[in-house]
C-alpha cells in the first residue's frame, strides 16, 4: 500500500509540530470525497487548507492532506501533538468499508507507528465534544484488526539485562543472526512460537506476552552461560 500524494496548495505552509503524542480518527460527515474536495471546504472556512493529514477513501486509497509533520486543524486543543486521519463517509448512518478499515490499520501500524511511535489511537469524540467519527464507527472491529495483524514470530531471543551475558554483545548478535531471531530485553512482551531465554528465569509466568515454547540458554555466571551458549550453538 502507499500514500497518494495530492500536492495541495496551502495559503501558507503550516508550522511543524514539535511533538506527536496521538492519532485522531475522524469521518468526513459526507459522501466519499477526495482530499482535494475537503481542502476546498477548509479553505472556504478561512483555514490554511485541509486540516487532516490523511484522507482514506471508500476504496481504501489513502490520500495525503497536510504534510504529516505539520500542525493540523482537526481537533481543537490537540492539533499541536496529533496526526489527524479522516475516513470519508457519514458514520452516523453508514459504516466504513472493509477497505477503509484495512487501510487505516496499515496506515497506523505499518506507516505511522514506525515513524512516530505506537501512540494512542482515539476518535475525535475522545478529545472534543463531538460525535465524530460517528456512532456507527466500529471500534471493536477496528481494535481487533489492530491486534490481529500482530504477527507471531517463529522465534525470539529474550535477554536478561541483569545477567552477565548482557555485555556479550558480539555473542548475542551472533546468536541472533544464527537463529534469525530478534533480541529483546526481558520484560518486553513477545509473541512467538519459540522463545530463547538467555539468563534469568524461564518461568512462563515471568515472561510477558505469548512466549510459546521456552528454550533456556543460561548459566549462573558469564562463563557458565558462555559454555551453555557454546553447547547450544553446536546443536543449532
Ligand atoms: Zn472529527
Amino acid at each position: 500500500m502507499r500514500i497518494r500524494e495530492t500536492n495541495l496548495n496551502f495559503t501558507r505552509t503550516p508550522a511543524n509540530r514539535s511533538s506527536t503524542a496521538k492519532y485522531i480518527i475522524h469521518h468526513s460527515y459526507s459522501g466519499d470525497v477526495s482530499a482535494q474536495t475537503i481542502h476546498g471546504w477548509h479553505l472556504a472556512r478561512g483555514w490554511l487548507g485541509i486540516g487532516y493529514h490523511f484522507v482514506i477513501r471508500h476504496n481504501g486509497n489513502i490520500e495525503r492532506g497536510r504534510a504529516e509533520r505539520t500542525i493540523g486543524a482537526h481537533a481543537r486543543g490537540h492539533n499541536n501533538d496529533s496526526i489527524g486521519i479522516c475516513l470519508t463517509g457519514n458514520f452516523m448512518i453508514n459504516v466504513p468499508s472493509k477497505a477503509q478499515l484495512e487501510s487505516l490499520v496499515w496506515l497506523l501500524k505499518d506507516y505511522l507507528f514506525p515513524r512516530y511511535g505506537e501512540l494512542p489511537v482515539g476518535g475525535h469524540e475522545d478529545y472534543q465534544a463531538t460525535l465524530c467519527p460517528g456512532a456507527k464507527f466500529p471500534w471493536d472491529t477496528f481494535r481487533t484488526m489492530m491486534e490481529g495483524e500482530e504477527e507471531m514470530a517463529e522465534r525470539v531471543i529474550l535477554l536478561n539485562s541483569e545477567h552477565p551475558m548482557n555485555d556479550m554483545n558480539g555473542g548475542i548478535v551472533w546468536l541472533s543472526q544464527r537463529l534469525k531471531a530478534p533480541v529483546y530485553f526481558k520484560g518486553t512482551p513477545v509473541k512467538a512460537k519459540r522463545t530463547y531465554v538467555v539468563g534469568g528465569s524461564t518461568d512462563k509466568s515471568d515472561i510477558a506476552g505469548e512466549p510459546g515454547e521456552i528454550v533456556p540458554i543460561s548459566g549462573e555466571t558469564r562463563a557458565q552461560t558462555l559454555v551453555a551458549l557454546g553447547k547450544f550453538l553446536e546443536e543449532v
